[in-house]
């Protein structure tokens, strides 16, 4: 049976990137998106135009039911071994006192929520206990998860802040089931997301509070997942990477 890593959020930045890295280490992958299906289709073509193998899947990882349906989808590929929880959004800037109730049940849904929600289901295939055999998990955090955010994104750091606490203590709960489970903590990484949160012009903003000064690139992110999902890190779990240039 081939080995399938899934990707969360993989049609655009970050996941993009770590999709094409994981399909030349030889696995097949699946491209998971929420909306924009063009993207998705690009990863897929630009994989298959190298040689690899990857499909993908439209799945909000913040609803139960797309979850479970994206991994049964999965397993017709052949055998789980990578799950790479990168699927994360961010909000317009706000403050605490002024955060709706759809905003914050949103972000957590989405941020938090949908990264148990996979491990779950990745579990239940990758675990020793279960028949599984073993594999690993890197979840996305953020930098934003040790400064806060303050005035412009509590919420998001907070919930990053919990991806966190949840990969230390996943990763202690299935250590001896044959899965390990890492993070890896971007900076102020050079994609789409900045303009999402209404902020296109964000890292020309704060280029210069990095001790490198300058951005770093989605694929300079996807390096460090791609080493923590492969057998040379056979002994890391419970570990977080940061790929921040210093900050
Ligand atoms: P991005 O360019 O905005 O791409 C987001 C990806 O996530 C897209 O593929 C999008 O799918 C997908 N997505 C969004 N909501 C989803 C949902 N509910 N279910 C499934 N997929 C969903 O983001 P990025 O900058 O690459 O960020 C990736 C991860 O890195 C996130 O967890 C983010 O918090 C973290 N991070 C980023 C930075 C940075 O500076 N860029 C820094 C620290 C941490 P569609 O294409 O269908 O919209």
């Amino acid at each position: 049976m081939s080995n399938v890593v899934i990707v969360t959020g993989g049609s655009r930045g970050i996941g993009a990137a770590t999709c094409q890295l994981v399909a030349k280490a030889g696995n097949i992958v699946c491209v998971n998106y929420v909306s924009n299906i063009a993207a998705a289709n690009d990863v897929v073509c630009a994989i298959e135009g190298e040689g690899g193998k990857a499909f993908c899947v439209k799945g909000d990882v913040g609803n139960n039911d797309d979850v479970i349906a994206m991994f049964k989808a999965a397993d017709e590929y052949g055998t789980l071994t990578g799950l790479v929880n990168n699927a994360g959004i961010v909000d317009v800037k706000s403050r605490v006192d002024n955060f709706s109730p759809q905003r914050l049940e949103r972000m957590m849904r989405v941020n938090v929520l949908g990264s148990f929600y996979c491990a779950r289901e990745a579990t239940l295939r990758m675990s020793n206990k279960y028949g599984g055999k073993g594999g690993s998990i890197v979840n996305i955090t953020s930098a934003a998860a040790t400064i806060g955010g303050a005035g412009q994104y509590v919420d998001y750091a907070a919930s990053k802040g919990a991806i966190d606490t949840f990969t230390t203590g996943f990763a202690r709960e299935v250590a001896q089931e044959g899965i390990r489970v890492n993070a890896v903590r971007p900076g102020i990484i050079d994609t789409q997301i900045h303009a999402s949160g209404g902020e296109p012009d964000r890292l020309e903003k704060l280029v210069s509070t990095v001790p490198m000064k300058r951005a770093g690139t989605a694929m300079e992110v996807a390096q460090a997942i791609g080493w923590l999902l492969s057998d040379a890190a056979s002994y890391v779990t419970g570990t977080t990477i940061d790929v921040t240039g210093g900050r």
